[in-house]
């Protein structure tokens, strides 16, 4: 019979993963997602379901209920939420669970970071004097630029457009998907004359050029920092989970 694996997506790392072990015959993929992004790319042969489980509990016995063999949890490095439920859920029911997370960025020479723990703590270090600030924290955590000082102008890249009621005045909008490539994004930065990048410290290639972009125009990068996360089995790369999968 197939084992059943559950991925618990969003990333591009879940992506490469499911792509490595579709074809595999002794495995069933369920590949799971929030909901978040309004059209995802969803890959065939794959059984998606889309939306929460409901907390904790409610995960474990979806998983008991689906007879899950294993779970790989590849979502975002800054899903807290769902990466502590899962790991609690995986528990309660008794199935392996690993945790794909890609390293976080370092810096490098000529990196001007200032690491912040919050978006809040971001927008208290822009301070009040108006800059031109290039935001690539998604769509979702948008307020606390609107309750900020306004005297700032703001680009805001994300995948999805925001709602209007998150958007600080001074604001424009770009709606792009990665990867996105240094020449452009030093392109963008030259074009809007940029102070600064708001951004989190999400790791790997697909985002990676804004940082390097910053860092050859000399632009400081407010960067929030990773929450902090249980310790639980956790490997970097999509290739350590596929070798994780094929021995359980
Ligand atoms: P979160 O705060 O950790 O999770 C909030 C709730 O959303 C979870 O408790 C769970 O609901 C549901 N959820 C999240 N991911 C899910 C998944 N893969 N499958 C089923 N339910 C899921 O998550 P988030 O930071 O809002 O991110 C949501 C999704 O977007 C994640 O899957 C993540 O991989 C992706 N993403 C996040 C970011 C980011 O910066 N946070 C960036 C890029 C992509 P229930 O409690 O009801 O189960």
């Amino acid at each position: 019979m197939k084992k059943k694996i559950l991925i618990l997506g969003g990333t591009t790392e879940a992506s490469a993963l499911i792509q490595s072990c579709v074809d595999h015959v002794n495995y069933d993929l369920i590949l799971s997602l929030a909901g978040v992004t309004k059209n995802p790319v969803l890959p065939p042969q794959v059984t998606a379901r889309i939306g929460g489980f409901g907390g904790v509990v409610k995960m474990a016995e979806w998983m008991q209920g689906n007879n899950i063999h294993a779970v790989v949890d590849a979502t975002h490095p800054f899903a807290q939420q769902i990466t502590s439920n899962a790991y609690k859920a995986a528990h309660i029911a008794s199935v392996p669970y690993l945790r794909l997370e890609r390293p976080a960025w370092q810096k490098e020479p000529g990196d001007i970071w200032h690491e912040v723990k919050t978006v809040e703590d971001a927008v208290l270090k822009l301070g009040k004097d108006p800059l031109r600030v290039f935001v690539t924290i998604g769509r979702k955590e948008l307020l606390p630029f609107k309750n900020g000082v306004v005297s700032h102008y703001y680009w805001i890249r994300s995948v999805d457009r925001p709602d209007e009621c998150y958007l600080p005045r001074h604001a424009q909008l770009i709606q792009a998907k990665g990867p996105f490539d240094e020449a452009d994004e030093i392109a963008f930065l030259k074009q809007h004359q940029i102070d600064c990048i708001v951004s989190k410290n999400s790791g790997g290639q697909t985002v990676y050029a804004k940082i390097s972009a910053a860092r050859k125009l000399k632009i400081p990068v407010l960067l929030i920092q990773r929450p902090r996360m249980e310790s639980m089995p956790r490997v970097d790369t999509w290739q350590q989970a596929q070798q994780w999968i094929l021995q359980i």
